[in-house]
């Protein structure tokens, strides 16, 4: 939690017109688009000059969020991203907890700068790099961070309707539509008064979910034809290959949310998704589990990775076939 005079400190810095940079994780998600464009927004509402630079592309799904036109992409945009980070007053980092979640080439430029930063994050384990960190894993979302954030500062009354949507959504997004259990009755205080001040809730849920591409349902028809159950280790886990999502016409985000299929399953506490980057070299995992299996410690200790006790991802070198062999090796030891 952020201390007395840290809050007041950042309040007295807001009240005269500054240059602030947002920034948030690689392959940002609902939770990291709606953290920063709603506290862009935000800042705009006290008169700041805010430009949020995402490391790479975002997602066509969270296209309509406001202003996302102005979204600088830092690795298509180096150029145009460089000087505004440097002669940035405060750089605010959210939705992740160790700036290599930003990417190799933006993780790169954020160590050399020594302009201040702020986290708000709900990852666990930060790292220590912001002057200023607010970061509690007790939180569902980023999104709420911010949302609080502004509350303390004393703001809630700047709250406006392009905040309450991109908070919102957020808010949707990383509590898989208030099921998950760090749903709180505070986030639903919370997104009453999203509402109330101008978030429309079943046009955000619509916006979000109900504009699949063909392609995008035939892939998820796919994923769920390569769903395996290992009923002996109470997991389940998917596969994407390079050559699937070729056929499926896949774009970022299509395979967003598939990994939840695998713990629907009766009696399964853990499941994973592997997909295939042939570009980067890599297979990208998702891990989601429940109750007390963490896969944060499991994505940490095997798979490069990080996240959540029970939503967590990572990634890995090997191929699909040796990833997906090793992961099953993994269990099979633990459970023992
Ligand atoms: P997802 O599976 O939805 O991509 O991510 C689930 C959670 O794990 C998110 O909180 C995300 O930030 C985190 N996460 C995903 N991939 C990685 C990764 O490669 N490294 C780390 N440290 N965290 C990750
Ligand atoms: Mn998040």
């Amino acid at each position: 939690m952020l201390q007395e005079k840290e809050i007041s400190e950042i309040k007295s810095f807001l009240s005269s017109p500054k240059k602030i940079t947002i920034t948030a994780h690689r392959n940002p998600d609902g939770d990291a688009m709606g953290s920063s464009l709603g506290l862009l927004h935000f800042l705009k509402q006290l008169n700041h000059e805010v430009v949020f630079i995402s490391p790479n592309e975002f997602p066509d799904f969270l296209a309509w969020l406001p202003d996302t036109n102005k979204v600088v992409i830092f690795e298509r945009e180096y150029d145009k991203a460089l000087p505004i980070l440097q002669k940035s007053d405060l750089i605010f980092t959210l939705d992740f907890n160790a700036l290599h979640r930003t990417g190799d080439a933006m993780q790169k430029t954020l160590e050399t700068l020594t302009n201040p930063m702020m986290m708000i994050d709900h990852h666990q384990l930060p790292d220590d790099y912001a002057k200023y960190t607010f970061s509690d894993v007790n939180y569902g979302s980023t999104c709420q961070m911010v949302y609080d954030f502004i509350n303390i500062l004393g703001y809630n009354h700047l709250i406006n309707k392009e905040i309450a949507t991109c908070l919102y959504t957020g808010i949707v997004t990383d509590s898989g539509s208030f099921r998950f259990p760090k749903t709180t009755s505070d986030t639903h205080k919370c997104v009453a008064d999203l509402i109330d001040k101008g978030a429309n809730n079943s046009e955000i849920h619509s916006a979000l979910f109900d504009n699949s591409s063909y392609t995008r349902l035939q892939l998820l028809g796919k994923a769920l034809q390569n769903l395996k159950v290992l009923p002996e280790l109470k997991a389940s886990y998917i596969t994407l290959s390079q050559e699937e999502l070729d056929s499926f016409n896949y774009k970022k985000g299509d395979t967003e949310g598939i990994v939840n299929y695998g713990l629907s399953i009766e009696g399964i506490i853990v499941t994973a998704i592997f997909i295939e980057n042939k570009e980067e070299g890599i297979i990208k995992i998702s891990f989601r589990s429940q109750g007390g299996f963490d896969v944060n410690e499991f994505a940490r200790n095997h798979f490069n990775g990080g996240g959540h006790i029970n939503a967590a991802g990572g990634k890995s070198f090997s191929n699909l076939e040796e990833t997906v062999k090793q992961f099953i090796a993994i269990l099979a030891k633990e459970k023992k």
